[in-house]
């Protein structure tokens, strides 16, 4: 299994990385300077980064990346400045015996990707655990079908979301849900993590289907949710997937 490491960056970011053949590949850093950190306590050299979309936070330390390494491969949305190798949907990048699929999976912004290796997932802003992106640039139904996507692999796929939000999402989760048990039991476990300063990540896709409310819009539970918060009659899918975005946007616990 591909051992692939958290480097945290501000208050809630996680810059990914790994070792392959060709040397060391980050996922979004947004800032150099624990990337940097981490490589030189290891005594690596970076080889490769992935960009999942154009948020500073998750850019912002390319240009001085690009600088201290110069022949760094840069894979993301041909709308990024710095990126060396443009990828977009049905891309797919050799990092030596690894190869990674691209999808395009917009709603956040409309050039969000997710790198897919064969047990893994990146997936960036887009799914979180427990939770989705906001919706700054697509449409609700662009990122129900970017969430569907990602929900059509393998439940065994380890995900690697960009952010630790996991346990406020998860108090959300429990307001759609209150009675999934599921989610009461993840509640608890991310507390003791977040307690212990250890990430909740990665997750299976196994259990973001038992316990994520955004790809569980299809089911007649969280339309109900939907409905009852709206006092309206919600349909399960698109429009359950809608209110309970905006109702995240809204909600305090
Ligand atoms: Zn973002």
């Amino acid at each position: 299994m591909l051992e692939i490491r958290p480097i945290k960056a501000f208050s809630d970011n996680y810059i990914w990385a790994f070792q392959s053949e060709n040397g060391v590949c980050a996922v979004d850093p947004g800032d150099a300077m624990p990337l940097l950190d981490w490589l030189a306590e290891n005594r690596l050299s970076l080889a490769t980064i992935l960009l999942t979309h154009h948020h500073p936070d998750h850019i912002g330390g390319l240009a001085s990346l690009r600088e201290r390494f110069s022949s760094l491969q840069v894979y993301g949305p041909a709308s990024i400045a710095g990126v060396t190798h443009p990828v977009s949907e049905g891309g797919k990048i050799s990092l030596g015996e690894l190869t990674l699929d691209v999808i395009a999976t917009p709603g956040h912004t409309l050039d969000h990707l997710a790198y897919l290796g064969a047990d893994f997932a990146f997936t960036g802003d887009t799914l979180f655990a427990a939770g989705c992106g906001r919706l700054f640039e697509g449409t609700p139904e662009m990122m129900y079908q970017s969430l569907s996507r990602l929900a059509g692999l393998p439940d065994t796929t380890r995900l690697y979301p960009a952010h630790e939000y996991t346990l406020a999402n998860l108090y959300f989760a429990q307001a759609c849900e209150p009675d999934n048990l599921a989610i009461k039991d993840r509640l608890v476990w991310a507390q003791q993590c977040m307690a212990s300063k250890q990430p909740t990540l990665p997750v299976l896709l196994s259990t973001e289907k038992a316990s994520n409310p955004f790809l569980r819009a299809s089911l007649p539970s969280l339309a109900a949710a939907a409905s009852s918060h709206t006092g309206c009659m919600v349909r399960p899918g698109l429009e359950t997937f809608t209110i309970l975005r905006q109702w995240k946007n809204e909600f305090v616990r």
